[in-house]
């Protein structure tokens, strides 16, 4: 039996283990002692290897690539020549007529790894000559991105997962790791072993919320109060580090001015908490040794996200509880390589390496790298991924090339969705599967799979490692920085890479913070943390030691505003909230978890809607009854799972069932401040069929 290293690809946990093959087959998982799972795995990374098998469980692999030469006409295997030199000459007939600005990519935050992203941002930029260019970030993290560059002066967690067991307090807010991070939650038990205290913020009863030393059942939407009241706390019980603030933060008069109103009693109605215990979990976090906050999508999918993270930096800074070991920002990323995502520039104001569009200077630097003139690269911060349904409906937008991502099942309101990608005028979707979003496009590229080719991921805590081909690349699957490269050339801007490494070597010539992240340092169970910044250096577990932010003052700005209430509140229609959540066994739209044969008897379609039980008793519904959950954007079928845990009035849904699709039902609002949809507070209703 052979045995290739990888990196699962199914969360932020960045898990290091061995595919078994035998036979030509991915037949098996075995954990190596990586950095964060130490030889561990979870359900998903055990037993979620054999999609690349082609095993067809949900949907077969795509092997070959296909057009469709009008639309409305069937969708036809041609030759890879064909398919290229199709979708070149469409896609430079789209710029010469709308301007590069018509065209809008995306990275892929799962199996690709960072030199595919790389390589597909560089395609955006230097050969179409656009920033519209954006990842699933934009949908899950994309408040905690922005919120921690206003404030502290990067957009990524502060500590390492493995840090976390160490702490003495872990806060986890608008977080459940037991289904999102599994491996992460295994750190949490063990620092709880330890006997570091647990503090749990959410809604829901969630699974650590069993081992917490205090747990606030806070109530949905209320997210901004919540964090403004505890900041109130402690600067109120004089629990604040005075020396820190002075001397490592800035803007605090404007912050408390805000924070100030927000004692626990004046906003007991909007939290759902109660004062007495918001005031201890707030004492508890700011006295310990070392805490670490830890959040998810409840804080980051709110029509607030951003100005909830920087609150939430705010609580961190002025606690002191930040700038050393076992002690800060922890916004731990959902899909596996969302954080490389990010790292690479697949983000409309930023190059890789978080240099911005906007700076005439790295503007220069890249020109010239890329062998292209300054005039070619634009200033301008490109357009966002949620703003798709409507830049395509005023004509704004007239190609979308979808890369390993399937929107129309993990974006809002889907039936708005898929209007847009049946309307845009060329979609292009290069994926390992026949997904929702790559059934309607005018141009099919089939990929090959995690598995299939080599890389980089970077886990959520900022490291970086490597992960090697177990198999060779079924049917005529071509590696995704080949397909980039091959259009781009056809395009007119020509480029050549032989493999990774030259991809790879490249992104580090460019990006000061990734200088060190050799692949030799990343070989074996080898990783590399940002900022490294040159070879030899150790890299960096933990961000801003001594208190000094990566700000243009070096201290952090203490920032918040006032809360307000969710877009769209319950009403006698729809009296329910619906909130979107994850189903462990399950990974993003499911095309690689549903083809895997022990994570398939997971996928029971349709999906569950979990109902607390007085909410169940009033519409006369039993466990495991189907029902119909309704909105104002549409109705779908799904079977109810009474729980206990499930506060009530809010129901749950996982977004990741094709029937029972629960962003049937969400609604499109956006955070303006970053883009991220509200999924998190939609109204519904839930009648019993
Ligand atoms: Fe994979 Fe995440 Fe599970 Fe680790 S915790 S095995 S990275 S899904």
């Amino acid at each position: 039996m052979e045995k290739h290293m990888t990196v699962c690809p199914y969360c932020g946990a960045g898990c290091k283990f061995n595919l078994l093959v035998e036979n030509g087959q991915v037949v098996g998982a075995e954990g190596l002692d990586g950095i964060t799972n130490q030889g561990e795995l979870c359900l998903k990374g055990m037993s979620g290897y054999d999609f690349i098998n082609d095993t067809k469980i949900l949907t077969p692999r795509i092997l070959h690539p296909m057009i469709r030469r009008t639309k409305g006409a069937e969708l036809e295997r041609v030759s890879w020549d064909e398919a290229l030199d199709f979708t070149a000459k469409k896609l430079l007939e789209i710029k010469e007529k709308h301007g590069a600005d018509a065209i809008l990519t995306t990275g892929s935050s799962r199996g690709p790894g960072n030199e595919a992203n790389y390589v597909m941002q560089k395609f955006t930029r230097a050969c179409i000559g656009t920033n519209n260019i954006d990842n699933c970030a934009r949908t899950c993290h994309g408040p905690s991105v922005i919120g921690l560059i206003d404030t502290v002066g990067s957009g990524a967690m502060s500590v390492s997962i493995p840090n976390m067991e160490n702490a003495d307090c872990i806060m986890l807010f608008g977080y459940n790791p037991s289904a999102s991070h599994p491996i992460v939650a295994r750190r949490i038990v063990k620092a709880k072993e330890r006997g570091a205290k647990i503090i749990v913020a959410d809604p829901r009863i969630i699974e650590t919320a069993r081992i917490a030393d205090i747990y606030m059942q806070i109530n949905n939407g209320c997210n901004l109060a919540f964090v403004n009241a505890f900041a109130n706390v402690i600067v109120s019980e004089g629990l604040m580090d005075k020396k820190f603030v002075e001397e490592h933060t800035s803007g605090f008069e404007a912050w408390w001015e805000t924070v100030k109103n927000y004692t626990p009693e004046a906003v007991q109605d909007i939290t759902g908490v109660d004062p007495e215990t918001l005031r201890a979990a707030a004492r508890m976090y700011a006295t310990a040794g070392g805490s670490i906050i830890g959040w998810g999508m409840g804080v980051t999918q709110q029509c607030q996200g951003v100005h909830t993270v920087h609150q939430i930096a705010a609580i961190a800074c002025v606690s002191g509880q930040i700038g050393r070991d076992n002690a800060g920002l922890a916004p731990v990323r959902g899909q596996n390589n969302v954080q490389g995502s990010c790292d690479m520039g697949m983000w409309p104001s930023l190059y890789p390496g978080y240099q911005k569009v906007a700076d005439p200077a790295m503007r220069s630097k890249f020109a010239k790298a890329w062998g292209v003139s300054e005039d070619s690269l634009s200033l301008s911060e490109g357009c966002k991924l949620t703003d798709l349904p409507h830049l395509v409906k005023e004509g704004k937008i007239r190609a979308f090339y979808n890369f390993g991502e399937d929107p129309l099942q993990t974006e809002p309101d889907s039936i708005d969705m898929r209007e847009t990608l049946e309307n845009v005028e060329f979609l292009i979707s290069q994926d390992i599967f026949m997904t929702q979003t790559t059934a309607l496009a005018d141009v099919v590229f089939p990929g090959t799979s995690w598995g299939e080719h080599d890389g980089v991921f970077s886990a959520s805590d900022r490291t970086f490692q490597r992960f090697t081909a177990a198999v060779p690349p079924k049917g005529e699957c071509k590696h995704d920085w080949q397909i980039f490269q091959e259009l781009s050339t056809r395009m007119g801007y020509p480029m050549h890479y032989d493999d990774t490494k030259q991809i790879w070597d490249e992104v580090r010539e460019l990006c000061p913070s990734f200088q060190g992240a050799t692949y030799e340092k990343m070989a074996g169970v080898g990783y590399a943390q940002w900022p490294i910044p040159e070879v030899g250096h150790p890299g960096t577990p933990t961000l801003y030691q001594g208190g000094q932010f990566n700000m243009p003052d070096g201290k952090a700005l203490l920032m918040t505003t006032d809360w307000k209430a969710p877009t769209e509140l319950p009403d006698e229609e729809y009296p329910l909230i619906l909130c979107t959540v994850r189903e462990v066994g399950h990974y993003s739209c499911r095309s690689m978890t549903g083809n895997c044969k022990v994570l398939a008897l997971l996928a029971d379609e349709p999906g569950y809607v979990t109902i607390n039980p007085a909410d169940a008793e009033k519409r006369g519904i039993k466990d495991q009854d189907l029902v119909w959950v309704h909105s104002r954007r549409g109705k779908v079928i799904s079977r109810a799972a009474i729980d206990e845990r499930t506060n009530k009035g809010t129901v749950y849904m996982t977004y990741q069932w094709w029937i029972g699709k629960c962003n049937t039902l969400t609604m499109h609002a956006t955070d303006p401040l970053s883009g991220t949809p509200e999924d998190k507070h939609s109204a519904c209703q839930v009648d019993a069929i």
